[in-house]
């Protein structure tokens, strides 16, 4: 079914064609070429740390699980509200997942929770940033200290987001981001792994190189190029780096643009709070978003339906989402379910609107007014 008013549209607003064209006139269409280097340099300088761009935020997760050295056994707390990824690369690993609940306000990892469901097996956790705004960082740095454990950011939906003026992405030892064409920022495909912990360097570079020291050989460091390690292909060619240095380059004119979104979303909703309706990202002012999406929470499961119908019946695509890893099929057959009321609760109520750059004026109205008309 196709909707007149989408979801998510991409948004190339930048020079993305013409660097795609030049990539593929280099002649080096593989990873690692000037694309993929210049795109790592300036993903570097916005958010600190070493880059290494990946096929996908899923890949750069793989690789933070084989960094973090999960094995059979080894615990890992993060939460179930989020994409089935976050918790794979850890499974794939032979690592269980430990599912955390959330906060009703941000729809985070609550932090105050973590330390509960820490324990002897406990190795990492996972800091999901849903909706582009960030967890309560601190707080989880400091627990994770407090018991040694790793600290890895699914920062999927927060490129370019902050908190407390540092960018989401270097808060922990490695963050992970996605360029798919469902986020603010998009090469199709793509992701990228930032190395904050720079004990993790070397690692990750063989990782990154199917498990081999091939970027110290090429830098003369080594006198062999040999197997050294675990490592897969993770790394995008350069016409995608292209695309994603296109997309970066432009990176004030998206994020004004959906600001502005944004903000027309808030004024025109608020008022839905005295009913009960909950709106978000509620940015505190410690930190600032990528306005990746808006989401309202319906006041029940059936409510928020009803309003999917509504949008739907107009032409309007809106989606709820996730449903919740320790509730899944997967989940429940390994043992890994649970009771998280607030997270079951939420994920009955979210619905997603429609945000991506091309979103016109008339169109957000269309939105807007099918919101107000439902709950006249
Ligand atoms: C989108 C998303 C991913 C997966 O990103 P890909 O680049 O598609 O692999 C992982 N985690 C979260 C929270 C996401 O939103």
């Amino acid at each position: 079914m196709s909707y007149r008013i989408p979801l998510n549209k991409i948004g190339l607003v930048g020079k993305e064609t013409e660097l795609v064209s030049a990539s593929l006139k280099t002649g080096c269409l593989a990873s690692g070429g000037v694309f993929s280097k210049r795109c790592e340099r300036l993903i570097e300088e916005l958010i600190g740390g070493s880059c290494f761009l990946t096929t996908s935020c899923t890949s750069a997760l793989e690789i933070s699980a084989l960094l973090s050295g999960i094995g059979p056994g080894d615990e890992v707390i993060m939460p179930s509200f989020t994409f089935v990824s976050t918790a794979n690369a850890f499974c794939l690993r032979g690592g269980e997942p430990v599912f955390a609940e959330i906060r009703r306000d941000t729809l985070n990892i609550d932090e105050t929770r973590i330390e509960s469901q820490i324990n002897s097996r406990t190795r990492a956790i996972v800091a999901v940033h849903y909706a582009g705004l960030s967890c309560e960082m601190d707080a989880i740095n400091a627990v994770a200290k407090k018991h040694d454990l790793l600290v890895i950011e699914d920062a999927a939906q927060a490129f370019l987001s902050t908190y407390k003026e540092r960018p989401c992405g270097s808060l922990g030892d490695m963050g992970c981001f996605s360029y798919h064409e469902t986020k603010t920022f998009t090469s199709g495909e793509g992701g990228a792994l930032v190395v904050s912990n720079a004990d993790l360097l070397p690692q990750a570079e063989m990782a990154r190189d199917y498990g081999t020291n091939r970027s110290q050989f090429m830098r003369g460091d080594s006198d062999k190029y040999t197997w050294m390690s675990l490592g897969s292909s993770f790394s995008p060619s350069e016409t995608v780096a292209a695309i994603l240095v296109g997309q970066i380059e432009v990176r004030e004119t998206i994020l004004t643009k959906r600001r502005a979104l944004h903000e027309r979303y808030q004024e025109a909703l608020s008022p839905l709070v005295s009913r009960g309706v909950g709106w978000g990202p509620q940015v505190p002012s410690e930190c600032t978003v990528n306005y990746h999406l808006f989401y309202l929470l319906a006041r029940d499961r059936r409510e928020r339906d009803a309003l999917i119908t509504c949008f739907g019946d107009k032409g309007i695509l809106a989606t709820f989402h996730f449903i919740p890893l320790h509730d899944s099929p997967y989940a429940r057959s390994r043992g890994w379910s649970g009771s998280l009321p607030v997270t079951e609760d939420i994920a009955g109520r979210v619905i997603r609107l429609p945000m991506f750059n091309t979103l016109e004026t008339a169109e957000q109205d269309e939105v807007i007014d099918t919101v107000l008309e439902f709950y006249r």
